[in-house]
């Protein structure tokens, strides 16, 4: 590992399991824990350091001064990325999708103080970036520039997914995560024990590819995991009255803040799915907080500018 990236580890917080307490569970016998992904860092929270820090390091060691990569005006890994390209010394370039809003959000008013060069590229572009799938494939690329794919759909990035299963030391039975690109699912499912199933939930609505794109990146073939499509609540970023009375909540009895576009979903689904007896009693569930909580403040000022 590049000294700079264990220096940067080491200003970081302990994920913690948290046990959520709810008569709900006594009744359904279920115990619910939370792996506090979202402690790690204000910043580079959960998922995003998971999956950046071995791709970093691959970056690092390459020699590369520019990471390249892409994501849309709220992205949580543009933002994770440019503040710890402001800590690396290392110059970022963020291919943003859709056009300049005339106010930039909150996220990207952050990415660009910390010194990322945005570039605003067409829905059709920003859909043709995906097909570049490893560092050296974005045409153009110069030496020292390294091509983050979206999602950071790479072994580099499944190789930090699995560090943060090997730091839960309790038994359980199912483990939750939430999917965008499937990435952090992927790596969770090639790193549990054999008797662990996993269930991941959809951010995004008519994510029935998801599946493929997730197989694809197993190192084997599992079938110990399951993506539930049915807690999109409208398309991905879209919220209801249910979901914000859900969250807020869930936040009034726990402590534990979440956002709307993934984690508050996931934990709504898993109340849901408890009611309807969905697990079996007596199993233990762990739910994978991501982080993400930058996000919720680009949400609020998206529902006020609707
Ligand atoms: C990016 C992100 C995800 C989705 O991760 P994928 O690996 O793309 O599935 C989930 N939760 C949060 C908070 C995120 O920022």
């Amino acid at each position: 590992m590049h000294p700079e990236l264990i220096k940067l580890e080491k200003t970081f917080h302990r994920s913690i399991l948290t046990k959520i307490d709810d008569p709900l569970f006594a009744q359904y016998q279920i115990e619910l824990w939370m792996k506090r992904d979202d402690l790690l860092h204000p910043v580079v929270s959960g998922n995003k350091w998971r999956k950046l820090k071995y791709i970093l390091d691959h970056a690092l060691s390459l020699g590369a001064d520019t990471i390249i990569s892409m994501g849309g005006v709220y992205s949580n890994h543009l933002h994770a990325l440019a503040y710890v390209g402001k800590v690396l010394g290392l110059k970022t370039i963020g291919l943003v999708r859709g056009e300049q809003p005339e106010t930039l959000t909150p996220t990207l008013l952050d990415m660009k103080n910390w010194g990322m060069e945005l570039k605003f590229v067409s829905r059709a572009d920003y859909r043709l970036l995906r097909q570049y799938k490893n560092w050296q494939a974005l045409p153009n690329l110069t030496t020292r520039q390294y091509w983050l794919p979206e999602g950071g759909a790479q072994a580099l990035a499944l190789k930090g997914v699995a560090k943060m299963v090997s730091e839960i030391d309790i038994r359980y039975d199912v483990l939750c995560v939430p999917c965008g690109t499937g990435t952090m699912l992927a790596g969770i499912i090639d790193a549990v024990p054999e008797q662990v199933s996993v269930l991941g939930f959809a951010a995004l609505k008519n994510a029935g590819f998801l599946t493929a794109d997730v197989a694809a990146m197993l190192s084997r073939p599992r079938n110990n995991w399951q993506i539930n499509l049915d807690y999109h609540f409208g398309g991905f970023a879209k919220s209801s009255a249910e979901l914000s009375a859900f969250i807020e909540g869930f936040e009034s009895k726990t402590a534990i803040p979440l956002e709307p576009v993934y984690t508050g979903k996931m934990m709504y689904a898993i109340y849901d799915l408890i009611k309807q007896h969905h697990f079996k009693p007596g199993q233990c569930i762990i739910a994978v907080h991501t982080g993400g909580l930058q996000g919720k403040r680009g949400f609020d000022y998206k529902r006020e500018a609707l």
